[in-house]
């Protein structure tokens, strides 16, 4: 096999004329960061499970915001699909900015200081991921404040490239994850799927399962890549649907799981 050198491919990879991802020999392809209905997708655990298998996504994660049913759910049938699953959730920090935790088994606790919530993660045995960094919106960080966070903790990964990610904004970042790669971690990118878009932005590892993936990312041997899925645009149904989920519907399940202390 061999092995990639660097840890962002720049070139798309091609489909396959049955609309598959084509790897480089000995890689497979992980999708890392998903939504389903349960949190503000528009997607269930079955659809995004069918998408994962007819795009060629060899590990699928399924991160809704601060829950993880539909996570375990993915687990439970998985198989069924000839995919291999992660349990993960994206947890909003403090300053409201998203931290993914991938190989955890319960919820992470909300609203905590960043390496508050890396060492819960771990503390799970999970492994604690930089979500989307240097968009332009709250969920997500930016250069200054990911300095002050690497003066407190390291990171397992980070994620490299998201859609929304503008070509200025990947440059700087590939930029900062050289100069940081030590306290970062594995290169990984994720399509952040809200609307059914998995396999727009991926994380290639060498192996096919899980366990693969969860060794390549500790050895760093993953690699961030894009490919040539389309970029769907959602309908005004599901932009509506997504808004008021993420406005409306998750704000409150977040008071309440945090008065609580009880998470789905
Ligand atoms: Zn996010
Ligand atoms: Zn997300």
């Amino acid at each position: 096999m061999h092995h990639i050198k660097t840890s962002y491919l720049k070139s798309p990879l091609p489909l396959s004329n049955t609309g598959r991802i084509c790897t480089p020999d000995g890689y497979s392809v992980a999708e890392l960061h998903t939504h389903t209905v349960l949190s503000d997708g528009t997607q269930t655990v079955e659809q995004n499970l069918l998408t994962a298998k007819s795009r060629g996504i060899s590990v699928l994660a399924t991160t809704d915001h601060d829950m993880i049913q539909a996570s375990l759910t993915t687990s439970e049938i998985c198989s069924n699909y000839g995919v291999s699953a992660v349990v993960g959730s994206e947890i909003t920090t403090i300053g409201q900015q998203h931290i993914l935790g991938l190989f955890i088994n319960t919820c992470i606790p909300i609203f905590r200081r960043v390496e508050t919530t890396v060492q819960a993660i771990r503390s799970q045995g999970g492994l604690a991921i930089v979500a989307h960094p240097f968009l332009p919106f709250p969920g997500a960080t930016n250069k200054r404040r990911l300095l002050n966070w690497l003066e407190h903790t390291t990171f397992d990964g980070i994620e490299l490239d998201s859609p929304y990610l503008t070509n200025r904004g990947r440059e700087q970042l590939l930029e900062f994850y050289e100069d940081h790669k030590v306290a970062l971690g594995a290169p990984l990118a994720s399509s952040d799927s809200h609307f059914g878009n998995l396999g727009a932005k991926v994380t290639l590892f060498p192996g096919t399962d899980a366990n693969d993936l969860r060794t390549a990312i500790k050895m760093r041997t993953t690699v961030a890549a894009t490919t040539n899925v389309p970029q769907l645009k959602p309908n005004i149904r599901d932009r509506l649907h997504n808004n008021y989920r993420s406005l409306f519907s998750l704000p409150i399940y977040r008071i309440k799981a945090l008065v609580t202390g009880k998470y789905t």
